[in-house]
């Protein structure tokens, strides 16, 4: 079989193997335990230690251990000061990195290219293009079904084991009834359904003056239905709007209110005697930032992309000190993020990374994100580790960390995300995930396996930084491209024709994940893309 016929196989879903299941590639290492589950690399001695740690910590605690995410929206991997960025680059991030130093700092984990496909997945543990969200769902959009109708989430799962359940922020992944927070496994949502730049349009004369200044154009953009406003709800109960954005100062202020909502939230949840799993989803850094009162110019560059990071890492350093006052913190796993990288089109009201491409596309900068772990008393300080995690991997370590076994999930649906608790808990863990598959909306575009990255699609953009609005998609040409990321980080030179033996690895692990597909169809919900 030569190169080009290995790559029509990777990207042709229809002509999957019969021997689909079987190891893919001499370079893998990785091992499927059950037909729709993501092959893992087995560390079975690792994983005991970390139920044993587990099993003595809930002894002690009297109860399972809480579950908090800090999700940033489209910071860039290169934006913390930890990660190379902070005070450098004009806005520094003490809070983000004191949690590093005292907790695990991943460098290579992976989200999803954009918003919607991230947080769909890391509460699914499975593939946008599995789930049908691939990307938002507008206001306009004529969706054949609800995807979450037969989706099993996180929150429903943890509520079941016993935990309460809140997000407090942005959601991004459907604002009609039947799809908004409270209607899929969360107890309470109190945030707004849309990303800024969806607010601002209808407020900010200076960006949007077509719009904002035609009395006509904005009555149809508002006859769109879509929310604009600080919305609470319940479970069951009732949904209520508690502010109506009108204002740039009321984007501005957005990331105060939810901060000051999730810190009297965890003072509440403290007292409660239940486990809990808070997800708490910044508005900012997303385009656009206005800076708010209290921190307008407050960042050494004084623009206000980086008023927001300064912003974004203070509140972080008092959510963090909330679950220290609530005495919290030696029984919860915070989780630090970003949904994906910079969004280059806003620039300069855009993240940074030091890697090619940005947000929306399978370059390193678009998928490659800040993620640390911190955990009091159990992730050892200051470590830092560049295996492989996955965000979905948080849908299956959350799981674990909960008590809930596998056994509970549907076994009629393909599972992406891995099982990383000891991983992350272990002094010296090591990760069990192989390979991250990279996709744009429908699209498999690239995979990267240990420090080996292929792509069998890439995106270019056709001026400076537009890498979503003025970029196409391109099938490579006779071969896949191959990069080596750890000598070359920003994907400029291919090193395919020289390591054969790897291509041709690689590009089976690919054919091997398309298979998945043949069993496990998409699930499609009438999105055009
Ligand atoms: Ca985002």
């Amino acid at each position: 079989m030569n190169r080009r016929q290995l790559l029509l196989g990777a990207t042709m879903l229809a002509s999957a193997p019969s021997r689909a299941f079987a190891q893919a590639s001499t370079l893998s290492k990785a091992v499927r335990t059950a037909e729709n589950m993501e092959p893992v690399v087995p560390r079975p001695e690792q994983d005991a230690a970390a139920l044993r740690k587990l099993a003595e910590l809930q002894t002690r605690a009297g109860r399972k251990p809480n579950i908090v995410w800090l999700l940033i929206d489209d910071m860039g991997w290169g934006d913390p000061g930890c990660y190379g960025g902070g005070a450098a680059i004009g806005a520094a991030t003490p809070n983000i990195d004191r949690m590093a130093q005292e907790g695990l700092k991943l460098t290579s984990a992976y989200s999803q290219p954009t918003c919607t496909p991230t947080r769909s997945a890391i509460l699914t543990g499975r593939l946008p293009v599995r789930t049908g969200l691939t990307r938002p769902i507008l206001a306009g959009d004529k969706i054949t079904r609800n995807p979450w109708a037969d989706e099993v989430s996180l929150p429903r799962l943890l509520s079941g084991a016993g935990y309460t359940t809140v997000l407090s922020g942005k959601w991004h992944v459907g604002e009609s009834v039947g799809m908004r927070p409270h209607d899929v496994g969360f107890d309470e949502y109190y945030g707004y359904y849309p990303a800024q730049k969806e607010l601002s349009q209808s407020v900010d004369k200076r960006r949007y003056p077509d719009l904002v200044l035609n009395p006509e154009r904005l009555a149809q953009l508002h006859e769109t239905g879509a929310s604009e406003a600080l919305v609470h709800g319940f479970k069951g109960g009732a949904t209520t709007d508690v502010q109506q954005v009108k204002s740039i100062e009321d984007i501005a202020e957005a990331d105060r209110l939810l901060k000051e909502f999730t810190i009297k939230k965890i003072a509440e949840l403290a007292t409660a005697g239940k486990p809990f799993f808070l997800e708490h989803a910044f508005m900012k850094v997303h385009a656009d930032n206005f800076a708010s009162k209290e921190f307008e110019g407050k960042s050494g560059s004084k623009y206000p992309y980086k008023d927001a990071v300064v912003e974004v890492d203070a509140y972080i350093g008092e959510i963090v000190k909330a679950l220290d006052d609530a005495k919290l913190l030696d029984n919860t796993l915070i989780f630090i993020t970003s949904d994906n990288g910079p969004q280059m089109d806003s620039w300069p009201d855009s993240g940074y990374s030091p890697f090619k491409g940005a947000k929306t596309t399978p370059w390193e900068a678009g998928v490659r994100v800040p993620a640390i772990a911190y955990w009091k008393g159990v992730i050892k300080p200051g470590r830092q580790s560049d295996e492989l995690f996955d965000l979905m991997d948080l849908f299956n370590t959350s799981l674990t960390l909960a008590g809930i076994g596998i056994d509970k999930l549907p076994g009629d649906r393909y599972y992406d995300g891995i099982d990383q608790t000891s991983f992350l808990l272990m002094d010296d863990g090591r990760s069990k995930r192989e390979k991250v598959y990279i996709w744009a909306q429908a699209d498999l575009m690239a995979m990267r396996m240990y420090e080996y990255k292929i792509h069998v699609k890439i995106v270019e953009a056709k001026a400076q930084w537009l890498w979503t609005d003025m970029s196409t998609i391109t099938d490579v040409g006779l071969a896949p491209w191959l990069f080596n990321l750890y000598i070359d980080p920003k994907e400029e030179y291919p090193v395919g024709h020289r390591q054969n033996a790897w291509l041709a690895s690689m590009a089976a692990e690919m054919k091997a994940h398309a298979a998945t597909f043949k069993k496990y169809p998409p699930k499609n919900i009438g999105l055009a893309q």
